[in-house]
C-alpha cells in the first residue's frame, strides 16, 4: 500500500516575540500560511518492520534524525501497526530557510500514515504527535493560515488567502541556526525585559475580512538582526521591491524571504533574475486548509 502526500512551506505574515518563559524558551507570536511549494513524500508500507528513509537531496539525514523518519517511528508506536515504512521524499522547499521543511515532511508522513490505515487516530491525536515533533508540525498539519502563540503550540484556524494570491519565494546564502537567530534578538532586545510587541490586530483583522491588503501590515522581528548578519537577505528584498513587489519580508528566521505580487509576469521576471544571480526563487501562491 502507498500513497502520496504534498508537504507544504510555510511562511511567516507575521512574528514577534512575547517574552521569554521560565524554562528559556522563547513565546511568540505568529500568522502562518501554507504556500504551494511543497516537497513531495511518498510512503509505502513494507513487511520487514523497517523505517526507511530516501531523499533526493544530498545533506538531509536519512537516519532517525529526519523528522519523517521520527514522525513514522511515533505514528506506529502509537498506532500500534508492525509493518515497515519506506518514506522516498523529492525536497523542493531549501533547507534550514525558515520556511519549515522538516517539518512539512514530519507532517506529511503523519497524515500519509494515517490516511493508509484509514485514520485509525483521531486528527487531536496526529496533532498532539505533530507538537511532540516540533513547534511547527501542527500548523504543517492543518495547513491553510493559522494564528499560533506560546512557544508556536496554540493554534488558532484564520481563513485562508486567496490563490489568486501572487508570492515570490527566494533564499541564498548561508543557512541561519534558529538558537542564533534568537541569540541576535536577545542580545538586541535585553532579553525582551521591557519589549512591547507589536499590535497584530491589523494583519489580523485584514485576514479575517478577507480584504487583501494583509502585506500592509507584515512584521517580522527577526528580519532586522539578520539582515545585518547576512546580505542575501536585504539583497532579495531590494530585488523583490525594485520589480514591483507590493511587500516584501523574511520568513521565519530566515534567510528566504518573499515577494507579494500584483500580476504573475512581474513574478515570472524576478525569478529569472534571482536565478540569474545564483539565488533559489519560484512563484508560488497560498494553499487552503488540508482536507482530510
Ligand atoms: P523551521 O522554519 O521549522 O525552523 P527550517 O525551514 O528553518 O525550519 P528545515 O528545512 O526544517 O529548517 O531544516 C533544519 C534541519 O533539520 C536541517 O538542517 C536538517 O539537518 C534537519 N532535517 C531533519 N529532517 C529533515 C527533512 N525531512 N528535511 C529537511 N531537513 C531535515
Amino acid at each position: 500500500m502507498k500513497i502520496r502526500v504534498q508537504a507544504y512551506a510555510k511562511i511567516n505574515l507575521h512574528l514577534d516575540v512575547t517574552g521569554i518563559r521560565y524554562d528559556g524558551y522563547h513565546n511568540i507570536q505568529s500568522i502562518m500560511h501554507s504556500i504551494s511549494l511543497c516537497d513531495i513524500v511518498d510512503i509505502e508500507l513494507t513487511e520487514n518492520k523497517k523505517i526507511v528513509i530516501e531523499c533526493d537531496t544530498p545533506g538531509v539525514p536519512l537516519d532517525e534524525k529526519n523528522i519523517a523518519y521520527k514522525a513514522a517511528r511515533l505514528f506506529l508506536d502509537k498506532a500500534e501497526k508492525s509493518v515497515g515504512v519506506t518514506v522516498k521524499i523529492k525536497k523542493n522547499i531549501p533547507m534550514a530557510a525558515g520556511l519549515a521543511g522538516g517539518s512539512a515532511d514530519g507532517a506529511a508522513v503523519l497524515v500519509g500514515l494515517n490516511k493508509l490505515f484509514e485514520s485509525v487516530l483521531p486528527l487531536e491525536e496526529l496533532y498532539s504527535l505533530g507538537s511532540a515533533l516540533g513547534a511547527d508540525v501542527p500548523f504543517c498539519i492543518a495547513c491553510g493560515c493559522c494564528y499560533t502563540e506560546g512557544i508556536g503550540d496554540k493554534m488558532l484556524e484564520l481563513p485562508s488567502l486567496s490563490d489568486n494570491t501572487v508570492l515570490v519565494i527566494t533564499c541564498g546564502g548561508e543557512g541561519v541556526s534558529t538558537p542564533v537567530a534568537y541569540g541576535l534578538l536577545d542580545k538586541k532586545h535585553n532579553k525582551f525585559v521591557d519589549y512591547l510587541p507589536k499590535s497584530i490586530e491589523k494583519i489580523k483583522s485584514s485576514i479575517l475580512l478577507g480584504k487583501n491588503d494583509f502585506y500592509k501590515y507584515m512584521f517580522n522581528i527577526f528580519e532586522e538582526p539578520i539582515a545585518k548578519e547576512r546580505s542575501a537577505v536585504q539583497n532579495a528584498k531590494t530585488v523583490m521591491l525594485d520589480c514591483g513587489a507590493v511587500a516584501s519580508m523574511m520568513s521565519g528566521s530566515g534567510p528566504s524571504v518573499f515577494g507579494v505580487y500584483n500580476d504573475i509576469l512581474s513574478a515570472q521576471k524576478v525569478v529569472s533574475l534571482l536565478n540569474e544571480q545564483g539565488y533559489f526563487a519560484c512563484v508560488a501562491h497560498p494553499t487552503a486548509k488540508r482536507v482530510f
